[in-house]
């Protein structure tokens, strides 16, 4: 029987699949399929029902015999109706005469009313469900079982074209309606990068482009006049910005907007603008031409150490056109703006700070990323999520960044802004942050704890002390070196740490040797590419490959250190060879030292547990160092393998993880057993959650950010220490990390 052409409709269907580039949208590909099958089925009616998992409903998407204008005006809910029962049921429904079955569902006007035999087909693809195919015929009794075989033959080889086209038109849908694709996007959960709350409007840093190109297009004629004015001017805000830095930041201002500042000198890029202005465009025109170009040239150069070139290419386009323009809706400055990025280094941090801008959402990085943690210093605000939408915000969005929650919120109405800000109001509340503080921090029972507080800028040495930290737990010298434009000399580096040791007198203060590498990348070195930083030349590895760096860092160390009571230890140990090396490096930059008849101290010298190399040699390593710090950021991190600055994979970063218990437990008994003192200063030092463990497992020091100072006072007062190592002892019975969560009240 030659009625269905079925071995050929297989065939033209396959071959189908490859015609969806050419339809001009999803629906007219769709409709091509309906045709070809009614064609080769020998029925009159062919109809594709989409399903949307929003709406949770079906929608008819095409349709050959059907009044054409019902697609997209047929809608069924799940389970309506024989197609709703077939897409539910996940199997093909029948009916010779489908009016007579109660379930049928007859939408007056399409043309169903002649119509007697039905037949729909779910389109699945493995358990995605995808929508429904459904024929029809105006003969009773007219499809048989052997047309329910071909047309789920058809729809199992069509599924996943159906769901590719429709990514694929989706794709497209977004790229053109980018605004559109955001409008359903009204509140974003991330997580806490930095704590306060901001309230602005949104600006896309990776959008700086079309921000150049937009006010290029916007301006009205200008002359080359303008341009040169636009210069001066420009460079006379530059100035002002880094003498800004220079008093604000005194310790990690380095030149940072000299790069901006050279390229208004610079006599190749100047010109290259003139010369498109003497040639007639329009002198926007021409800036934004010639700042493409740089930025093309800086792109080809595929050199990481360079985007933050870029950033300023940009960003100086961006201000000339502004000035030049008068159309500046920042005015410079980002004062009223919420930056929204993909990724930041630390000195784009620090401009965007200068720049004064409310706040950072940050789409990449993780919460103990370094530019976290810088934010954190600079008092920004910031949320990073995993909501690449974010990207395509249309400009002067109003966002609402909860800092503290990791909230993000878009076009936030009045009522949640006033309860974001008042619960705000109350953290910030200064004298009732000062009332938590015991004159001696101490848990419940009276057992004496130290806490000390971690500082990455000389600007958080207020808040140290405000908030009474017993000395500086960890310096993270490095980021002097990050935010300049070239290595500080030794003198530089001299005055940074005599004026962190002058900040806390008398106290102890540790400082912490470079810890470049990772996340924390020099513009101005290139050591090469790494494909896995996290694993490359970081950290101590970094200083003994650079030993001239390495030593001028250390003998600036040991200059500051005279009179004071000053500590030096090494990150990212990872066997007592290392340290040694390490040591013997400070040992030699003594003796040349007291050759030269400086006067020095004489540090205790330690090293951080970052890695799970050290823990198996830990009695060891605790006998030959002066004392430990846990640096649990990183010990997570290489003892899960979940690289911390990933959102990917932040639901793996899992501090509660037993062997990293246990890792904490090893650390902590034999640096007890030696006699060495012991610190922690990761980010889990300040978290509540794990305060009794920590207690409970030994450990009395902690530093931590200073502004989590006074929490922690509240917090250990609030515990019983032998409560807290009965606990303690509790989770390192435990071998799972869904049972150490949920003793410890975490997700
Ligand atoms: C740590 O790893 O826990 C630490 C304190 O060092 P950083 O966060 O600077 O890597
Ligand atoms: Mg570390």
């Amino acid at each position: 029987m030659l009625r269905r052409d079925h071995v050929k409709l297989i065939c033209d269907v396959s071959e189908l699949s490859g015609l969806f580039h050419d339809a001009p949208s999803m629906e007219s590909f769709l409709q091509k399929i309906t045709a070809m099958i009614t064609h080769h089925m020998a029925c009159e009616v062919c109809s594709i029902y989409l399903y949307y998992e929003h709406q949770n409903e079906l929608v008819l998407k095409a349709t050959t015999g059907l009044n054409p204008d019902s697609v997209g005006e047929v809608k069924l809910k799940v389970g309506e109706g024989l197609t709703g029962q077939a897409f539910q049921e996940k199997r093909p429904l029948r009916e010779g005469h489908a009016m007579a079955n109660p379930h049928f569902r007859l939408f007056p006007g399409i043309g169903e009313e002649h119509l007697e035999s039905f037949l729909a087909v779910p389109i699945l693809r493995g358990q995605v469900e995808i929508g429904v195919m459904v024929i029809q015929s105006q003969k009773r009794d007219y499809f048989s079982n052997e047309d329910i075989q071909i047309l789920r033959a058809i729809t199992s080889q069509l599924a996943t074209t159906i769901e590719t086209a429709r990514l694929l038109i989706t794709l497209n849908t977004q790229k053109q309606k980018k605004p559109q694709l955001v409008a359903d996007l009204k509140f974003i959960k991330g997580r806490s990068g930095s704590q306060g709350v901001a309230l602005a409007e949104a600006i896309i840093l990776d959008e700086l482009m079309t921000d150049v190109e937009h006010l290029a297009k916007l301006s009205k004629t200008l002359t080359e006049e303008d341009f040169h004015r636009a210069v001066e001017e420009t460079e006379e805000q530059l100035q002002q910005l880094q003498k800004h830095i220079e008093t604000e930041l005194y310790d990690v201002s380095g030149l940072i907007f000299t790069a901006q500042i050279l390229m208004l000198k610079d006599k190749g890029f100047l010109d290259a603008i003139e010369m498109a202005i003497r040639q007639g465009s329009n002198p926007s025109q021409a800036v934004a031409k010639v700042v493409r170009e740089y930025v093309r040239k800086f792109n080809t150069i595929q050199d990481s150490y360079l985007r933050d070139k870029i950033y300023d290419i940009k960003d100086v386009g961006r201000r000339l056109l502004e000035n030049m323009t008068g159309l500046s809706h920042h005015h410079g400055d980002l004062e009223s703006c919420i930056v929204v990025a993909r990724e930041l280094l630390p000195s784009d941090t620090v401009k965007l700070f200068s720049q004064k801008v409310k706040g950072i959402i940050l789409l990449s990085g993780g919460v103990t990323s370094h530019v976290s943690i810088l934010s954190r210093s600079l008092g920004i605000p910031l949320v990073v999520v995993d909501e690449p939408g974010l990207l395509s915000l249309p400009e002067k969005t109003k966002v609402l960044l909860d800092g503290v929650m990791g909230y993000v919120y878009i076009n936030p109405s009045q009522d949640t802004i006033q309860k974001v800000f008042e619960r705000e109001d109350l953290h910030k509340d200064l004298d009732q942050l000062k009332k938590n503080l015991q004159s001696k921090p101490r848990t419940k029972d009276g057992v004496p704890v130290r806490l000390m507080a971690n500082i990455n800028l000389l600007g958080d040495l207020k808040a140290a002390t405000e908030f009474k930290a017993d000395g500086i737990g960890l310096y993270r010298s490095e980021f002097p070196f990050l935010i300049r434009s070239s290595f500080p000399s030794e003198e530089e580096q001299y005055r940074i740490y005599c004026r962190l040791i002058e900040g806390m007198p008398g106290k102890e203060v540790t400082l912490r040797t470079l810890d470049l590498g990772g996340d924390k990348i020099l513009s101005y070195f290139d050591y090469g590419h790494e494909e896995n930083p996290f694993l490359g030349l970081r950290s101590i590895r970094f200083s003994l490959k650079y030993k001239d760096v390495f030593i001028t860092q250390i003998r600036a160390m040991l200059r500051a250190g005279y009179g004071a009571n000053m500590r030096i230890m090494f990150p990212m140990i990872s066997s007592i060879d290392e340290f040694q090396q390490a040591r013997g490096v400070l040992q030699e930059c003594i003796y040349d030292l007291e050759k030269e008849k400086q006067k020095i101290g004489y540090p205790k010298v330690g090293a951080m547990v970052e890695l799970p190399s050290t823990i198996e040699i830990i009695n060891e390593l605790a006998e030959e160092v002066d004392f430990f710090s846990i640096g649990t950021n990183d010990l997570v991190q290489y003892l899960l393998a979940v690289d911390r600055t990933n959102e990917k994979v932040a639901n793996l970063y899992l501090p509660q993880h037993p062997s990293v218990l246990r890792a904490l437990k090893k650390i902590v008994d034999a640096a007890l057993k030696y006699g060495k003192d012991v610190s922690i200063c990761g980010d889990l030092a300040a978290d509540p959650k794990f305060l009794p463990f920590l207690l409970g497992i030994g450990l009395r020091t902690f530093s931590l950010d200073a502004r989590y100072l006074s929490k922690m006072h509240k917090n250990l007062y609030g515990i019983v220490l032998s409560q807290a190592q009965q606990q303690a002892g509790e989770l390192l019975k435990q071998n799972k990390v869904e049972r150490t969560s949920l003793l410890m009240g975490l997700e």
